[in-house]
């Protein structure tokens, strides 16, 4: 999952694009690049690794101009290389993308037809020769931009410009995050509201199907049927002190540290300590009706996953599958009756568990969901919402996250062994009693680790002089 960052300003957008790209850094990448157009040229930077290399492709030659689109590259179509890496252009249209366009080898071989030229291997440049070819045929950028969204299938972000259109951005999502920033004078597009953080905390998210167009001064948003819509602009407590590395060496120790406090957080919704019993919020169905488990994540969740299949199966006696998100609607997996279905996402957003969900959903299943982001596409789609309460996870190797996800699914394996009559009031009690520890055992250990870090050098000076 990469980065976009889209700014139109009265000021020179490019400095503050690389900026918005560093915030977004944590989501991974292995290329970049920005484009502006400045005095009727639309420009573009690009270089593999490290943002390092932009920047100083930068500094040896600047890009002007008060509106750019930008982006770090997590390559699915072609090697992270110059010509592949984003921001993909023809003479008038320019964008960048997140996600994958499933149908782009029939999209490819219709605008090689058309007499088109492609320059990389990426599933992306089609999406610009496609509006290019809108464009040719008499379309305005906004009719180009709804008629070119409904040719895509697929899991997809976009920032768009065109050339001749020196004063407007185009937005779209369907899969994967976008969120619209309100500044003074100016607008933002931001994979997320980190990546806005430190230009603007008035932050609006698309739902899925939305395009916008945003100028300095406006902002006119539009469904997936083309149909004017407001999403709601909230004030974002992502504030770029919460993505401060304060006195840590970097973020994965911060947020090691910060543990037991989320730990604390995320039990504290879930449990009652005084009456030693677990509390889920609202359910939409009956537990006692659950026959079997499949638990459906990616990477770390997916571990979470086989952690919790030990409780749920030792404490509720249900029979637990655990399955690679990324398989699990390519093998068309079978529903019965009394099946629900638990997605475990940190972002809410990881496209194959997203895809997932809403194949169980149409498959009937009862479904819930384990996210760290409340405003996420599968936190508004689940039946039954079960948040970590972790905060922003900058660290690409899952820390807080994960442990959080632990404690939220051993509360629910309490719950279910509950309602399947397993487990009784002094069990429970026992269970929740146990778990309300966990905070305090964690920072017991992480001080223990401290001490030894504090160690380390006199050991390693010990070490020297034997
Ligand atoms: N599928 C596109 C590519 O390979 C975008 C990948 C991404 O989300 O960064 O270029």
């Amino acid at each position: 999952m990469c980065g976009i960052i889209g700014i139109v300003s009265g000021e020179p957008v490019a400095d503050r694009l690389v900026d918005g790209l560093r915030r977004l850094e944590y989501r991974g990448y292995d290329s970049a690049g920005i484009a502006t157009i400045h005095n009727g040229v639309m420009d573009r930077r690009r270089a593999p690794g490290k943002l390092a290399n932009l920047a100083r492709e930068l500094v040896l030659d600047p890009l002007p101009g008060s509106i750019g689109i930008a982006h770090t590259r997590w390559a699915t179509h072609g090697a992270p290389t110059r010509d592949n890496a984003h921001p993909h252009a023809t003479e008038n249209v320019c964008l960048v993308h997140n996600g994958i366009i499933e149908n782009f080898k029939a999209l490819r071989a219709e605008v090689l037809a058309a007499g088109r030229t492609l320059s990389s291997d990426t599933d992306t440049e089609v999406v610009a020769h496609l509006l290019e070819l809108a464009l040719a045929g008499g379309a305005t950028p906004d009719a180009a931009v709804a008629a070119t969204l409904k040719r895509l299938h697929g899991a997809f972000s976009f920032a768009i410009l065109f050339r001749n259109h020196p004063g407007v951005i185009y937005g779209a999502r369907r899969g994967s995050p976008l969120v619209v920033g309100r500044g003074d004078g100016e607008m933002f597009l931001g994979s997320d509201a980190l990546g806005l953080a430190p230009f603007t905390n008035r932050i609006a998210y698309l739902e899925e199907g939305d395009w916008v167009r945003l100028t300095t001064d406006s902002v006119a948003m539009f469904d997936a049927n083309d149909l004017p819509v407001q999403r709601a602009f909230i004030t974002s407590s992502a504030s770029a002190a919460v993505i401060e590395k304060g006195n840590h060496r970097h973020y994965m120790e911060k947020e090691i540290h910060e543990q037991p406090i989320v730990v604390a957080q995320t039990l504290g919704a879930y449990l009652d300590p005084l009456a030693e019993t677990v509390a889920l919020p609202g359910l939409p169905f009956d537990l006692a009706n659950v026959k079997r488990v499949q638990i459906v994540a990616c990477g770390t969740a997916l571990l979470a996953g086989h952690v919790a299949s030990y409780w749920l199966e030792q404490l509720a006696r249900v029979p637990v599958s655990i399955e690679n998100a990324s398989e699990y609607r390519y093998r068309d997996p079978v529903y019965e009756d009394g099946g629900l279905c638990l997605f475990i996402s940190q972002s809410g957003e990881t496209a194959d568990t997203l895809a997932a969900l809403r194949h169980a959903l149409a498959g009937g299943q009862m479904v819930a969901a384990v996210v760290n982001v409340a405003t996420s596409t599968m936190a508004r789609e689940t039946q039954l919402l079960l948040p970590t309460h972790a905060g922003p996870e900058v660290g690409v190797a899952s820390t807080k996250a994960f442990t959080c996800q632990l404690a939220v699914l051993a509360a629910f394996a309490i719950a279910l062994a509950k309602a399947k009559g397993r487990v009784d009031a002094a069990e429970e009690a026992r269970l929740v009693h146990l778990l309300t520890e966990v905070p305090a055992a964690m920072n017991n250990a992480l001080k223990c680790e401290d001490a030894i870090a504090a160690l380390a050098p006199t050991l390693a000076k010990a070490r020297d002089i034997l």
